[in-house]
């Protein structure tokens, strides 16, 4: 990787960082999942708002974290909206993949502004900080909560 594309990345993070995207609650939110990350502090809740077609109307975040935690969670909502939950898992493996293991950069240009996260791996401790949104995700679509469900006991 050049020292120019590691530049253009950083500037992705610190621009998500400073104006994270979807940074609210989503109520009722269709589904939510929370990720935490001992090893920095860092701490969101992830929202989903899921249409009966299983797309993704909304997604917005809220929490503490670092920059590469804010940063990552404020991509990944941008990326998820209008997506349906199969395509999200297929990105998530994707990004997972790419943090934890390496990919050509043909493949991360499928991943947009998520590629700019992938050089994280080049520091291990901050992995955890990159991945924890996706976590978080990843426990919303599975524990299917119902916010909307519940809301009628
Ligand atoms: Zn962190």
């Amino acid at each position: 990787m050049s020292v120019d594309i590691k530049e253009l990345y950083q500037e992705v993070i610190l621009d998500h960082n400073k104006r994270p995207r979807n940074f609210r609650v989503i109520d009722p939110a269709t589904h939510t999942g929370k990720g935490f990350n001992p090893l920095c502090g860092d701490q969101i809740e992830v929202y989903l708002s899921v249409n009966s077609a299983g797309i993704v109307e909304a997604a917005a975040f809220q929490g503490e974290g670092c920059a590469i935690s804010t940063a990552s969670s404020s991509i990944m909502t941008e990326l998820v909206i209008g997506k349906q939950i199969g395509e999200i898992e297929a990105l998530f493996t994707a990004f997972e993949t790419a943090v934890k293991a390496g990919q050509t950069s043909d493949e991360l240009a499928h991943l947009g502004d998520l590629s700019a996260l992938v050089g994280v791996r080049e520091y291990p401790a901050r992995v955890k900080c990159a991945t924890l949104p996706w976590y978080a995700l990843q426990a919303a679509i599975h524990h299917a909560s119902g916010a909307v469900e519940s809301e009628k006991e």
